[in-house]
């Protein structure tokens, strides 16, 4: 089976054709504000104008290789409303012109199922970081169920704030980790850890103030140092919990290699295995949702046109999992 997936949740918009042993296209548009942060309209403004480039592309990729889709995934949330309904429409349309099923797809749940595709992770305990979303997740009776996340901001999202109160463009992330690497001492830093949640709002705030007192470089590393640790003793306690063998680090925030180290020496310490995806599929991309579509379609899912609304606060524990 050949899906096209269309994802377009914030900042990037992405088209891709998948079957059920690889990614055949992609290409995607990305969205770079002016200033500051991701400004919704804008982001869907670039959506609707970059839609028809990428579309077409995968398309004209899928005719030279004679392999047309067969259904159309899109990602139906959790997201930016005015970005989430730009992307819908042209799912629905392409799905009208084409007389294709449609499957509308949860972002979260594509990051984690697209992790397991190519790492050959089997049942993991999910660590979801990305500039949107901080969650730990793992499956138990047919569902991924939240162990632990954010009681504010993302953890990407608190990076690329402490990135923008010192300076640093859009986003911040990659350029936190370079400075990282220059560091010459910890700065201590609030860590907050409740339960089995985790809160980054006053820890960018508090390194923000840091960074008038001490060198850049220290305030990057013990912002990351501090964070990451936070992500790692939640998703430890998880596999406890949960009883898994296997941690699986996905979504953008997934790029950043301190935080691959460290998750790999937790699960080192505990005899666990961990699984890291290529970073092609860390950040948000359309084979993620081409290929969560096609599984759940293989597994009898599809979204009637009047159902396939957008859901901006769309939980992964919303969504039976059929296809496991
Ligand atoms: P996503 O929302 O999954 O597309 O991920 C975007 C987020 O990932 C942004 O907050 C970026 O700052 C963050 N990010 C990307 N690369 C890195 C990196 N190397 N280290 C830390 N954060 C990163
Ligand atoms: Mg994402």
């Amino acid at each position: 089976m050949i899906v096209l997936g269309l994802e377009g949740t914030a900042w990037n918009l992405s088209a891709a054709l998948v079957d059920e042993r690889d990614v055949i296209a992609e290409d995607h548009s990305t969205y770079v504000p002016a200033k500051g942060g991701i400004h919704p309209r804008e982001a869907a403004q670039h959506h609707a104008e970059h839609m028809a480039k990428v579309v077409r592309s995968v398309l004209s990729k899928a005719r030279e290789m004679d392999r047309m889709p067969e259904a159309i995934a899109f990602s139906q949330g959790p997201g930016l409303g005015p970005c989430l309904r730009t992307v819908a429409t042209a799912a629905r349309a392409l799905a009208l012109r084409f007389d294709l099923p449609l499957v509308g797809v949860n972002h979260c749940i594509a990051h984690i199922e697209v992790g397991k595709w190519r790492t050959g992770s089997r049942d993991p305990a999910v660590l979801y970081v990305s500039g949107g979303n901080s969650q730990v997740l793992a499956l138990r009776r047919g569902r991924y169920r939240i162990f632990g996340e954010t009681l504010d901001i993302s953890v990407g999202n608190a990076l690329d704030k402490f990135a923008r109160s010192v300076g640093l463009s859009h986003p911040g992330g990659p350029k936190i980790e370079e400075l990282a690497l220059c560091a010459k001492q910890y700065i201590p830093l609030p860590y907050t850890v409740k339960g089995m949640d985790f809160s980054f709002s006053g820890l960018s705030t508090a390194a923000t103030e840091a960074a008038r007192r001490h060198e850049l470089a220290d305030v990057c590393y013990s912002l990351q140092e501090t964070a990451f640790a936070m992500l790692v003793e939640v998703t430890e306690r998880a596999m406890a919990h949960a009883e898994k063998e296997e941690a699986l680090l996905v979504g953008g925030v997934g790029a950043n290699r301190r935080l691959g180290e460290m998750l790999n020496l937790m699960c080192w310490e505990r005899g666990a295995r961990f699984f890291l995806p290529d970073k092609g599929f860390m950040g948000d991309n359309g084979s993620m949702i081409a290929y969560t579509g096609l599984i759940m379609l293989k597994s009898g899912v599809v979204t009637p046109i009047e159902q396939s609304k957008v859901i901006p606060l769309y939980r992964p524990d919303d969504v039976e999992v059929t296809w496991a």
